[in-house]
């Protein structure tokens, strides 16, 4: 079942977003050389509530935190804990808020200090890919064309598309109806209409597609260890373009 925004709805979910956007902003300020995750899940905690939100991953199947903090070979769903970062790491961090009723969600990877070049490029190619799909977000074309462009993106660089998780419907629940792949095909897949927000999240991984569950219950890393980057933006479905709920425009106005 997709349930379709009215003007109101649309407006309270991007308050939603951008608290995640300042959020997101406030972990990167924070993150440097010897900083551990937690410390950047505590910070996310209160910043959160601090402005009015709830944290939408804290509890959520149980996960412990109000943020994923997912370290280099780390895909997605990386839990804080006492890993201090280092100076070359990247950090994927995935943020959800719900305020008034209506959810937020947005993702960055960051760089910790000096990164090498190959894998600052990794990042680019993911953020790019996520524009890509977002340009193809809007009414009249399939989820498939989104899924399309960012797996041509990506997959023409030499990097490879996570398939095992995808993006999503959101609304006034985290995770609605469709799913949002990173991979697909062009003309196929739920169409898109007016007023559907979705939660577009290309996951892309430096050497091959395959990951691997951790024991923890939760990170999902890849299995050759090579490195992984995430970005995602909630937007909604309108005629001619598509409107981006969430920002990262407080993370890179630093
Ligand atoms: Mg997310
Ligand atoms: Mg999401």
């Amino acid at each position: 079942m997709i349930y379709l925004k009215t003007e109101e709805e649309i407006e309270l979910m991007r308050i939603a977003n951008h608290v995640v956007g300042k959020t997101l902003a406030e972990i990167g300020r924070a993150i440097a050389p010897g900083v551990s995750t937690v410390s950047l899940d505590n910070l996310a905690d209160t910043f959160i509530r601090d402005h009015g939100g709830i944290p939408l991953f804290k509890g959520y199947r149980g996960f412990p935190a109000s943020i994923c903090v997912s370290v280099n070979e780390n895909v997605v769903h990386g839990l804080p804990g006492e890993y201090r970062l280092k100076e070359g790491d990247i950090v994927s961090v995935d943020c959800g808020v719900k305020i008034n009723g209506y959810c937020g969600d947005s993702a960055y990877t960051f760089c910790v200090g000096e990164v090498k070049p190959e894998v600052k490029q990794l990042l680019k190619t993911t953020k790019d890919a996520l524009y890509e799909g977002i340009s193809c977000a809007v009414e009249g074309k399939r989820i498939g064309d989104v899924s399309y462009a960012i797996q041509k993106h990506c997959e023409e660089r030499g990097y490879s598309v996570v398939r095992e998780l995808v993006g999503h419907g959101i609304g006034r629940m985290m995770h609605e109806d469709p799913e949002v792949p990173n991979y697909g095909k062009r003309g196929y897949g739920p169409l898109l209409k007016k007023g559907m927000c979705i939660a577009i999240e290309p996951m892309i991984n430096m050497g091959s597609r395959n990951v691997r569950f951790e024991k923890d219950g939760w990170t999902v890393s890849t299995r050759d260890k090579k490195p992984s980057a995430h970005f995602e933006h909630t937007v909604a479905i309108r005629n001619g373009e598509a409107d981006i709920l969430s920002t990262f425009d407080y993370i890179e106005e630093k």
